[in-house]
C-alpha cells in the first residue's frame, strides 16, 4: 500500500469511530499511518543501501509500535496514541504478518532483502491488492475534502492547526 491507501483508509476508520473517540488530531494519525515509510524508506532505501536494501526495516517491526504505544499509555499523551494507531495500521495494511523476520525483528534474524515494490509503478496500475486501496482510499480523502468544506481557505488552515474535523 502506497500514500493513499494507508492515509485515507486509516483517517477513514478513525472517521467512523469518531463518536466513540474524542479530541482526535487526524495530523497525528496521518503522520502515523506513514511514519514507518517515512523513516525505512530513506533508512533501507538510500542511506543503508548497500547493507539493507529493504524499505522495512526498525519502523516495521512489532517493537517499534509497541515501543511508541508504551510511551503513550505510559505518560496518557492522546497525541502519542493517535500516533501509534496510524503505526499499527499501517503495519496491518502493509500485511507485516507475511514478513514475520522484519515484524518480529530482532527475534528471528535480520530484516527481510527486498521482494516487494520491486516495480512499484508496475504494480500500481496491475496489481489490485495494490491499486484497489489507492483508489479507496483516495475517494476516502476526497469524501473529507468536500464533507468539511476544506476547499475553503478558513477550514483548511482552521484544519492544519487544529488537526480537527468538525
Ligand atoms: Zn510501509
Amino acid at each position: 500500500m502506497f500514500v493513499f491507501g494507508h492515509v485515507g483508509i486509516s483517517i477513514a476508520i478513525m472517521h467512523f469511530l469518531r463518536s466513540r473517540v474524542k479530541n482526535i488530531d487526524y495530523r497525528l494519525l496521518l503522520l502515523g499511518s506513514m511514519l514507518p515509510d517515512i523513516i525505512d524508506k530513506p533508512l533501507g532505501l538510500v542511506v543503508l543501501k548497500d547493507i539493507l536494501y529493504s524499505g522495512r526495516l526498525v519502523a516495521h517491526t512489532l517493537l517499534f509500535a509497541s515501543l511508541l504505544t508504551l510511551l503513550a499509555f505510559g505518560r496518557k499523551s492522546m497525541k502519542l496514541k493517535l500516533l501509534s494507531v496510524g503505526i499499527w495500521l499501517h503495519l496491518l495494511f502493509d500485511m507485516m504478518f507475511l514478513y514475520p523476520r522484519t515484524l518480529l525483528w530482532p527475534g528471528l534474524g535480520n530484516f527481510m532483502p527486498l521482494d516487494y515494490h520491486a516495480d512499484f509503478m508496475a504494480q500500481l496500475v496491475s496489481n489490485p491488492y495494490v491499486y484497489v486501496p489507492e483508489i479507496v482510499g483516495f475517494m476516502f480523502l476526497l469524501y473529507v475534502f468536500f464533507r468539511h468544506g476544506l476547499y475553503r481557505k478558513a477550514n483548511l488552515l482552521g484544519f492544519l492547526r487544529t488537526g480537527k474535523l468538525e
